[in-house]
């Protein structure tokens, strides 16, 4: 193919990959062009839920996910100051018997690398790196791409996977107005044997308490703790994975929490913080014949876990419309938004709902979590609420 034929990919990040994968297996050829110097992603976990492993089965890559995974036996809930603890629900087995394919917990560097690998297996110089886009224009009949060093590309589509401050959403749509959550993340990882056995178990864990809330689960086979908390504060509003906060700015935030809590925040080697922000859905995200994908369109907050693996399913999604409809970008785009929007939309919409149990001032009386906990946290609420997420199957989606 001439290079005008391909398919270019801004960013090199989980979905900029995965739909590469998905292109290259159905014979379109592409190349991705990321802003790092190093191919790599933050230190941090990230969990795949059914739906999510689902598309990377199909894409080949479960053989390659059991060497870096782990996959959890069950979820817990704990109370935020006494530690009592109540089973949430069933994962492992029991997961992998009703969706047909297991919910995995993965250090994002892990999943990046496994989906990396059989990219340049399909393609040993696909992914070019350094590579920073500036702006997207239409050349003709094709798109093109320019980069901060001035050098243009042109290609029969360009897909935007750059992420949450996509430029190429702006070339197209201008800038965004993000709103302010009121609320921060934090991130870290600790090394498995710095914490006691009681913590140290491959399974995850949610802390409910008022004002915060705190998960933990087993990354790289075992071999790290991933910490991630929530807290209210409206003091830090900069949206970037690369800031660093302290331990004791962390344990501050969570002061009056269990000590198995603190016991993690005291190992953690860097601690990140992340001023969560909301946008509201797009209608449409496509031009002529440039589109974006995952946090480029619907960045989603993190309180279903779901925002990586919509950016997978959104991947392949669209190699199969462009398979299907490659000479024709109007109707490949226009079926690629109508089966993506709804879908995507929800899990927005419902990752911010469930900000709002995630964690609420009613829960620092004593008896509060074990009452919420009776009413909203049980197996089979949990399915009630996530059957329609995790039974989802983009590999069959009629194009
Ligand atoms: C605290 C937290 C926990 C989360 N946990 C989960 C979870 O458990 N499960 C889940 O599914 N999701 C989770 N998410 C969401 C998930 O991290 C994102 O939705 C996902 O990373 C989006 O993938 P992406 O490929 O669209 O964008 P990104 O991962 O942001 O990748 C974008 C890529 O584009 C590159 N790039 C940016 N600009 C340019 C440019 N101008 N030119 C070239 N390259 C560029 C970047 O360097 C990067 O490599 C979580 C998010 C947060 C904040």
């Amino acid at each position: 193919m001439a290079t005008a034929d391909k398919v270019i990919i801004i960013g090199g990040g989980i979905g900029g990959l995965a739909a590469a994968l998905a292109l290259l297996k159905r014979g379109i050829d592409v190349e991705i062009h990321e802003q790092a110097p190093e191919l790599k992603e933050v230190g941090a976990g990230i969990q795949i839920s059914s739906n999510g492993t689902r598309v990377l089965y199909a894409l080949g890559l479960e053989g390659a996910l059991k060497h870096v995974q782990v996959l959890p036996s069950r979820r817990v809930i704990r109370h935020w100051n006494t530690g009592e603890t109540w089973n949430w629900f069933d994962l492992g087995a029991t997961t992998a018997q009703r969706y047909g394919t297991p919910h995995v917990m993965l250090h994002r560097g892990d999943l990046h690398g496994v989906l990396a690998d059989a990219v340049r297996a399909y393609k040993p110089d696909a992914i070019k790196l350094g590579r920073r886009c500036a702006a997207i224009s239409a050349a003709g009949d094709r798109a093109e791409v320019r980069f901060e060093d001035g050098e243009t590309v042109q290609a029969a589509y360009i897909i935007g996977a750059d992420g949450i401050h996509s430029k190429v959403r702006a070339s197209l749509f201008g800038a965004d107005r993000p709103e302010f959550t009121g609320c921060v993340a934090w991130r870290g990882l600790v090394p498995m044997e710095k914490l006691p056995a009681h913590i140290s178990q491959m399974l995850g864990t949610n802390w409910l308490g008022p004002r915060g809330h705190v998960l933990h689960y087993p990354v790289r086979r075992g071999e790290l703790m991933n910490f991630i908390s929530f807290v209210e504060r409206d003091d830090w509003q900069i949206e970037s994975w690369v800031t660093q906060g302290t331990n004791d700015e962390l344990a501050n935030d969570f002061r009056g929490w269990h000590e198995d809590v603190h016991a993690i925040i005291r190992n953690i080697e860097t601690p990140y913080k992340w001023a969560m922000m909301v946008r509201g859905p797009m209608p449409r995200w496509s031009q002529g014949r440039v589109t974006l994908l995952g946090d480029a369109c619907h960045p989603t907050l993190p309180f279903l876990g779901q925002g990586g693996v919509m950016a997978i399913e959104d991947g392949y999604i669209i190699a199969a419309c462009l398979a299907k409809y490659f000479d024709d970008p109007m109707t490949a785009f226009a079926r690629y938004e109508d089966i993506r929007r709804d879908r995507t939309a929800t899990v927005v919409r419902k990752s911010h709902e469930n900000r709002r149990s995630a964690f609420s001032p009613a829960l620092a009386d004593q008896n509060a979590v074990a009452v919420e906990v009776a009413r909203e946290w049980q197996q089979e609420r949990v399915r009630e609420r996530m059957e329609w997420l995790y039974s989802y199957d983009a590999t069959v989606v009629a194009i």
